[in-house]
């Protein structure tokens, strides 16, 4: 069964959303960024970031001290240090002096077709993200895609599904339903025509329409990824290639212990691993997923945050972040969602609730000693996985699991593009890699979870100071409250 709640209501995909894009657009872009000719002007400028410490994410030194990066044309131009390197006379020059600077971050599981207005996408750079995987296509969201990479619209690069593909009858009614391999093998074909990077798989597909999908993706040399269908299983996947497994709850069934059961008040939380989890039964599928070239995005973040007491749910609202959130989303679809999650609950039930937080980090920590491949994805914006902030969060309970805070940064930068094949290009700091970094006042190695703090950020060269990242908030923060 699919416990994930119904869609949020209010989710806009009629023509107005496109004809609001073009407008939002415009009033969204950085300044300077806005047309053609300015925008060239500035892809062509030289910015200098001075005496930073580097996590360069290379897999060498952890820390470069008091270093100097040039950028030029969108691209690392030098790494040196600060003393020895010339700045040269053209370069917007940014004191960096004491902070870090990182490769910018990704979230490999976000859900845009619940944006209805693309200012939303600033979120993403406010809290350091400059790439997204979107996991269920909308025609305006490759609109939204070219003009990201163009540098028209104020957002992170997006990489997206085409609409989720699901058995008849779907598990959720937004999903696109393919009956038989055959309506599958057009359905695939007409999302490559449309330009989608990916398919995405749900739950309810056949056996039958599912081989439809991998020989039709096969030959459009289009991955596939995304939930495992029941009637397939997640061995077959690996054996096929799929590219991605997301969230843990499609092994809850593969992990339990045989022959316990959640009590009938608890069903729901099944899929949040509140089951007993076997020890071998977790070993055993650790070791089958590792030498696959699957990889799999836990988004722990969306499971911590589906259910709620109200004195939990307080602090949530709480989070000045939430005010950069779609007010009638928060009032009507999050608040009433992790509420309603939690009702009949006893206090067995919270317990269970606290188990399955604790058997995630268990899970996901097995998986990485095995060696495992994971991702950053968070599953935004299910109820207060908050766009952009959810990534630190995220990043956390892979801490918490037991992966290191490099290899942590890792999974959010190097290993998520190279898991689109682009590691030539980002996902590290080194000359010739696109200049997507993130400076941050705190040394994200030491002190990890302590900020989400953002102090710069330059997608792709492009450099947004802490004060035009506080105006990008503010103008989110706007749109979200006249939404209500
Ligand atoms: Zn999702």
């Amino acid at each position: 069964m699919d416990t994930r709640p119904p869609d949020p209501p209010g989710l806009m995909r009629s023509g107005r959303l496109l004809a609001c894009a073009c407008v939002a657009a415009m009033l969204v872009l950085p300044p300077g960024a806005v047309t053609g000719q300015e925008s060239a002007a500035q892809t062509t400028s030289t910015l200098a970031i001075v005496g930073a410490n580097v996590i360069p994410m290379t897999g060498s030194e952890p820390i470069l001290r008091d270093r100097t990066v040039i950028v030029r044309d969108g691209v690392i131009a030098s790494i040196g240090p600060r003393a020895r390197t010339r700045i040269p006379s053209d370069a917007t020059r940014v004191d960096a002096a004491g902070k870090f600077l990182m490769p910018a971050l990704a979230d490999m599981h976000v859900h845009l077709e619940h944006f209805d207005d693309p200012a939303y996408l600033q979120l993403f750079l406010v809290y350091g993200v400059t790439f997204v995987r979107s996991m269920d296509g909308r025609p305006e969201i490759l609109h939204w895609r070219s003009a990201a990479a163009e540098g028209r619209l104020a957002s992170p690069r997006i990489l997206t599904a085409g609409p989720i593909l699901d058995g008849d009858p779907p598990a959720r009614s937004d999903n696109r339903a393919v009956a038989d391999a055959d309506a599958a093998r057009r359905a695939v074909a007409e999302q490559a025509d449309a330009g989608y990077d990916f398919i995405k798989l749900y739950t309810n597909l056949s056996l039958d329409a599912y081989a439809g999908i991998v020989e039709a993706a096969r030959a459009r040399g289009l991955p596939f990824a995304g939930h495992v269908p029941r009637a397939v299983g997640h061995a077959r996947l690996l054996q096929d290639g799929a590219a991605s497994i997301e969230h843990l709850g499609d092994f809850a069934d593969a992990l339990q212990v045989e022959g316990s059961a959640l009590p009938a008040a608890a069903q729901g939380l099944k899929r949040r691993l509140a089951g007993e989890v076997d020890a071998k039964k977790l070993a055993d599928l650790a070791s089958m997923l590792a030498p696959s070239r699957t990889w799999i995005v836990p988004t722990q973040v969306q499971a911590d945050r589906a259910v709620a007491t109200p004195a939990t749910l307080e602090t949530w609202l709480a989070d000045p972040a939430v005010a950069g959130v779609d007010r009638g989303m928060v009032e009507h679809y999050w608040s009433g969602s992790v509420v309603r999650a939690g009702q009949g609950l006893d206090a067995q039930g919270w317990s269970l609730v606290e188990r399955g937080r604790a058997n995630r980090r268990a899970v996901v920590g097995a998986m990485h000693r095995a060696g495992v491949r994971l991702l950053v994805g968070t599953d935004t914006p299910q109820p207060f996985v908050i766009p952009g902030a959810a990534v630190h969060e995220e990043l956390a309970g892979l801490v918490e699991a037991g992966l290191s805070p490099q290899e942590a940064l890792a999974a959010a930068t190097r290993e998520a593009a190279r898991f689109v094949g682009q590691d030539s290009q980002w996902g590290s700091i080194a000359p010739g890699k696109r200049a997507d970094l993130l400076l941050l006042q705190a040394n994200r190695l030491a002190e990890f979870g302590a900020t989400r703090r953002v102090a710069g950020l330059s997608p792709q060269g492009r450099w947004l100071s802490a004060e035009r990242l506080g105006e990008m908030r503010a103008e989110v923060e706007r749109v979200a409250a006249a939404s209500r």
